[in-house]
């Protein structure tokens, strides 16, 4: 364990002085792979702001490497399982059509937007953005090397570096509208404060900066399961608040949605999991990223079947041809569209107290 000397002096969201009292708390165990610094720091909160943070940032360079070999985000599990982009004009993504939704709520959005979003991912809001007839200039900051072809193929300009302040100076007063959706709690504590001036850099006066992360207010709900690998910086919605408007920006919406955070029991899950040995590590010899055995059973086994259903697509698109296939799965996803009332009640359009995702609109 660190000696609390060497602890950060200051909250990176609040900037009030950290104290030596100051709530500590440890990852909870991971059903990927992991690096060794989460068995070996704690996170700790400020008092003030409650924003939960690594004692100490990780090493950039272990970190990309982390996320290069071993690490299934969302980017990595798309790439995985879909050769081909199967998305057409009814396919639906909850979460970037509700945050799109929010956004037009209070930012007029159009073909003239210049668009940044840092931490793309496959594109979904990208997506989204088209299917409502978006056609402007895209800027996607996405390091993970798998999501680049899709990103590409929706015409967006793609950057596979770790976005920073020296890349924010190159796109200065250029943007209408900047999007983080779950990747502010990737970057290290230690940097939040550049990241949020380098959005503030890119933005135009009048421009909107859009941020959703988890409502990981880890003293207010200890058993949502938040204090996940490999989060780094772990926001209440005060905390995005307070590291948003030190930069300059005004919140203009803040509230959380989807589902509880309260009801949640996430030691039960944990002690299940346990149980199926769920939580067996051996570290890589090349990378010592300690490899979760359970988990790379389960990459192979989902690799098997996706190598199944790639043939068999490859196959429809040979007898099909590949124009009447897309419009056969667009004709299924058409019968299967629910009614839009149960759409718009879904969780990621509802808003409320001590839901799972924060959502913040500020502007500058
Ligand atoms: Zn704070």
């Amino acid at each position: 364990m660190m000696p609390l000397t060497e602890m950060r002096s200051q909250c990176p969201a609040c900037g009030t002085a950290m104290r030596g009292d100051a709530s500590r708390y440890s990852y909870t165990p991971t059903t990927m792979d992991k690096l060794a610094v989460f068995d070996e720091r704690a996170i700790v909160c400020c008092a003030a702001c409650e924003f939960g943070m690594i004692e100490r940032d990780v090493d950039a360079a272990e970190l990309a490497s982390y996320y290069a070999s071993a690490y299934s985000g969302k980017a990595k599990k798309n790439a995985e399982t879909k050769a081909v982009d199967l998305r057409t004009r009814y396919a639906y993504d909850p979460r970037s059509a509700s945050q799109l939704a929010l956004i037009r709520q209070h930012h007029e959005v159009h073909s003239d937007s210049v668009i940044v979003e840092i931490g793309a991912g496959t594109g979904d809001m990208l997506f989204s953005l088209k299917q409502s007839g978006y056609r402007g200039r895209y800027i996607a900051f996405e390091p993970q090397r798998e999501a680049h072809d899709v990103l590409i193929s929706l015409g967006a300009e793609v950057h596979g570096v770790v976005f920073d302040l020296e890349q924010a100076r190159k796109y200065a007063d250029t943007a209408n509208l900047v999007i983080m959706s779950h990747s502010l709690e990737h970057f290290n504590p230690g940097s939040i404060p550049q990241v949020v001036e380098g959005v503030s850099v890119m933005l135009r006066a009048g421009g909107c900066f859009f941020c959703e992360v988890p409502n990981a207010n880890l003293t207010k709900y200890p058993n949502a399961g938040e204090r996940v690998v490999p989060h780094l910086s772990f926001f209440s919605e005060e905390a995005l608040r307070r590291a948003v408007t030190s930069k300059g920006l005004a919140a203009i919406f803040s509230s959380t949605c989807g589902d509880s955070q309260i009801g949640k029991n996430h030691q039960a899950q944990l002690a299940a999991l346990e149980k199926s040995g769920a939580f067996v590590y051996v570290p890589d010899p090349e990378t010592g990223v300690l490899r979760n055995q359970k988990y790379h059973e389960y990459l192979r086994e989902k690799t098997r079947r996706q190598q199944l259903r790639r043939m068999m697509l490859n196959l429809l698109m040979k007898v099909l041809g590949r124009r009447l296939l897309f419009k056969a799965i667009d004709l299924l996803r058409r019968w299967r569209q629910k009614p839009h009332n149960e759409v718009l009640s879904s969780s990621a359009f509802c808003y409320g107290a001590d839901r799972e995702f924060i959502r913040l609109l500020a502007q500058k």
